[in-house]
């Protein structure tokens, strides 16, 4: 045995970023980029480029189990590994191996060359062949080809070969980021951070808008969208969280509305503020946690009477899913505890027994000739505090001098 040391790396593939033609470096690039963020603080380098995957090495000091917790929440990668790298010899690629399989007695196992360097003088199978023969000899493991309980990958690249044992599914989609920005409609529910994490997935950088009820209402659902948000930036989500207040502008609309009109009012005034929002972020679409038929507000007609107001597409990614579907969802992806504890929501100030179901625009159009509208929108946008949600609870707190003198 030499004392050859191989090194130590991360290697990562991208799914779907490797069909993008033109756009392909930018995917690349963010990627990497978000990837780096993800593991900062951490002993990662970014290493050279190679064929379809990007590498970054290890130091020694780093824990692989830390890595790959971070990692599984960067979206853009389709999955990843824990490499070693070799030179291009097939006795250093069996005497490494060897080296590093896992101690193991009994179990079936499968050699899986790939090999993007078609310089290489033995073919992908060959490698297999003698490699699966090096790993037979040294130990007491027999192969299987469809079920093995270990699986040893090759990848031969140009300048060395990358080996590993264990692959990690990545939570797959787009690197946030590269698809532009969506202002995300964040109430303390369950629906809207499922939504949040489908824009995400799909590349947005997603800035999240809260509204509540205060005066009206305690504070306590805006509690739980900063919590919320917190948590959503652990899937790439944008720190910046804008929290308004409408309970004064609900008492307005609920004094000059008919009371079936009223959720539908309260929505587009939400839209209509969260456009504004979206222009200041550079937002290129708003994004809802509706789902068809889910409650009375969310019939056809009505998403129609609420979208009237939009002028930037609204996106409903939860459009098709069953309630059990978001709830699995969102207890997946960590926000379901949050989402569960009680906190008044602003939508069910003044909501009457019977909501319309079929809100017709001509009666929306009579309604609000006699409302204030542009006003509403000034005020709701004026009373609008942007939070980073990771500033500590003190920090937050500055927002609310009128709690630091109760608390005082
Ligand atoms: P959620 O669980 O997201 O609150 P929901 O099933 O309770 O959804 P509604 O309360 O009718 O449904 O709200 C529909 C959508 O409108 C929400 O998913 C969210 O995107 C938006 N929305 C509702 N209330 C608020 C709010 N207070 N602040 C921001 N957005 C809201
Ligand atoms: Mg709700």
């Amino acid at each position: 045995m030499s004392d050859f040391q191989p090194k130590q790396y991360l290697l990562v593939h991208y799914g779907e970023i490797g069909l993008k033609g033109a756009n392909r470096s930018r995917f690349i690039d963010a990627l990497r980029q978000n990837i780096l963020q993800k593991l900062s603080g951490l002993d990662v380098r970014p290493d050279r480029k190679r064929s379809g995957r990007l590498v970054f090495r290890l130091g020694p000091s780093v824990r692989w189990e830390e890595v790959a917790r971070r990692l599984r929440s960067v979206f853009g990668v389709a999955y990843f590994s824990r490499a070693w790298s070799v030179p291009l010899k097939m006795e250093a690629l069996e005497e490494a191996v060897l080296a590093h399989l896992p101690r193991k007695s009994g179990i079936s196992f499968a050699v899986r060359t790939r090999r993007a360097n078609k310089q290489f003088p033995l073919t992908s199978m060959d490698i297999d062949r003698r490699l699966g023969a090096a790993i037979r000899q040294a130990t007491d493991w027999h192969v299987d080809l469809t079920h093995p309980d270990l699986t040893v990958e090759v990848e031969v690249v140009f300048q060395e070969m990358f080996f590993y044992f264990d692959r990690v599914t990545g939570a797959r989609g787009m690197p946030v980021g590269t698809s532009g920005t969506v202002v995300n409609l964040l109430s303390g529910g369950i629906d809207s951070p499922v939504a949040a994490w489908y824009m995400l997935k799909r590349g947005c950088r997603v800035v999240n808008v809260h509204f509540h009820g205060a005066p009206l209402t305690s504070r306590a659902s805006e509690v739980k969208a900063i919590e919320l948000a917190r948590i959503l930036t652990g899937w790439g989500g944008s720190p910046t969280l804008y929290s308004i207040p409408i309970g004064q502008i609900q008492a307005e609309i609920m004094r000059t509305s008919p009371p079936d009109y009223r959720v539908v009012l309260y929505r587009r005034l939400m839209v209509r503020v969260a456009q504004e929002i979206a222009r200041r972020e550079g937002a290129a679409a708003l994004s809802t946690g509706e789902s068809l038929a889910q409650v009375a507000s969310q019939t056809l007609r009505n998403l129609r009477a609420i979208e009237q107001v939009a002028e930037l597409p609204i996106l409903r990614p939860l459009i098709g899913m069953d309630k059990e579907e978001i709830v699995a969802r969102a207890e997946q992806i960590e926000t379901l505890a949050i989402s569960n504890l009680s906190g008044e929501d602003c939508c069910t100030l003044f909501i009457p027994k019977h909501p319309v179901t079929g809100a017709k625009l001509e009666r929306i159009a009579e309604i609000e000739a006699r409302q204030p509208w542009n006003e509403w929108v000034d005020k709701a946008l004026s009373g609008a505090t942007v939070i980073d949600v990771h500033a500590s609870p003190v920090d937050i707190l500055q927002h609310y001098p009128e709690l630091l003198e109760r608390l005082a």
